[in-house]
């Protein structure tokens, strides 16, 4: 399958990355727009949330333990951070391989109040 985040979770794509285990690896995202600005993928390929099976939604948990880690991997753990996830044409994804953005290093600007 041609998925720019498929071959860079599984190493298809030499990347530095920033954490892995054997279901999740997460890389620095090209375009940063956070001094922290972090992608957390599966390493198997969904395209959104909506492509999950109920019976496999463990997987989202396991990226929120990966992201934990990183956190605490890369200490903005204590001041704190943002996770965003772009689901489909309306929620503004773009790469169709889901992912969470995890944005830290400054703060934020509320998006909702
Ligand atoms: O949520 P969305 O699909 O819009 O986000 C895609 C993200 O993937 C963008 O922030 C983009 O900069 C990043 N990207 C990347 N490396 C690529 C292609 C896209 O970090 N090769």
């Amino acid at each position: 399958m041609d998925c720019i985040f498929c071959k860079l979770a599984n190493g298809e794509i030499p990347t530095d990355l920033v954490y892995e285990d054997e279901k999740v690896a997460a890389f620095r995202d090209v375009n940063p727009v956070a001094p922290v600005h972090i992608l957390v993928v599966p390493k198997k390929h969904y395209v959104s949330l909506e492509d999950i099976p109920f019976d496999e939604m463990s997987i989202i948990a396991d990226i929120h333990a990966a992201i934990r880690k990183i956190s605490d991997k890369e200490g903005f753990a204590v001041d704190g951070y943002r996770i965003i996830n772009n689901c489909g044409k309306d929620g503004g994804q773009e790469v169709p391989h889901i992912h969470y953005h995890v944005l830290a290093g400054k703060k934020l600007t509320k998006l909702v109040t």
